[in-house]
């Protein structure tokens, strides 16, 4: 089976501007069937996936990517990461009726979380109080909160598709700050003109043709986006060891082995005595 789910990055040379279209179909739709979400968690898992994509293709690191929204709402918990090899995760936790795409009205007081884990060096970590309705919106308040380029983004949903466009300033030779220019003014503007028909009627050439003509426009290889769940056997080990060897010893008795689903993917872990006990260099009694 073909998957259409992609990410395109370009270059819009004398404009000094980059930027990434997204499509996602199959991948969402993997992330979906894994529990029994309402249809508006649903289309808001589905944007925060393409986002995360989008967010992901302005990095230069190896490593993966997640934006996580805590709310008091209906809708407790969203959350996507995507790696540089673009595959994608999600998850959503909801409690009673999420019964619209508002996200500040779903997940009522909220943060906006944005963590880069690259595979080796620190951690960042980026948060900005969650004040929209949309995703896109709150996702350029981060860009502008944490001074990085000027960045725009829109996103799209039809059906169970979902895509988006990001656009990011290139650095300005010897500037510190990163000023507007006219250029990029302009090429915001054009952003905001696309409707979802345009973006799913469209392929991304000629989508990107018809928003930028007159522009050298550099189009990148496509890269195929996929679900994969990064959770193993080891992972779940070390995240087991943090509980400390007192609470797994009585879980150990209580339930005679430590089972552990994975939320993600279910993925189903399960683990006797001996590896336990092995974990924490003790010998195995008999
Ligand atoms: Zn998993």
């Amino acid at each position: 089976m073909s998957s259409h789910d992609q990410l395109q990055r370009f270059l819009l040379d004398n404009l000094h501007i980059r930027g990434a279209v997204v499509r996602l179909d199959e991948s969402v739709a993997q992330v979906l069937q894994r529990h029994p979400y309402p249809e508006a968690v649903q289309q808001l898992l589905g944007q925060s996936i393409a986002a995360v994509v989008l967010m992901g293709a302005t990095l230069k690191i190896e490593g993966s990517i997640t934006l996580q929204a805590k709310g008091s709402g209906p809708l407790t918990l969203l959350m996507a990461e995507s790696t540089h090899r673009r595959t994608i995760r999600a998850i959503a936790q909801w409690e009673g009726e999420v019964n619209d795409q508002q996200l500040q009205k779903q997940l009522g007081n909220a943060q906006l979380a944005i963590t880069i884990t690259p595979n080796k060096g620190a951690r960042y970590q980026g948060i900005v109080p969650l004040t929209e309705d949309q995703l896109a919106p709150c996702i350029e308040q981060y860009f502008r909160q944490s001074e990085q380029l000027p960045t725009a983004l829109v996103l799209f949903q039809q059906g169970q598709r979902h895509g988006g466009i990001l656009l990011q300033m290139l650095p300005q030779p010897g500037q510190s700050h990163h000023t507007e220019t006219d250029d990029w003014q302009r090429a915001v503007q054009f952003l905001m003109t696309v409707s979802s028909e345009e973006f799913f009627g469209l392929d991304n050439p000629q989508l990107l043709h018809r928003l930028f003509h007159e522009d050298d426009l550099r189009l990148f290889d496509e890269e195929p986006v996929e679900f994969w769940c990064t959770c193993s056997e080891e992972r779940t080990l070390e995240m087991l060891k943090t509980l400390g060897q007192a609470e797994l010893e009585n879980l150990l008795e209580e339930q005679g082995a430590i089972e552990v689903d994975c939320q993600f993917c279910r993925q189903q872990y399960r683990f006797g005595q001996d590896v336990i006990h092995r974990l924490f260099g003790k010998p195995t009694q008999h």
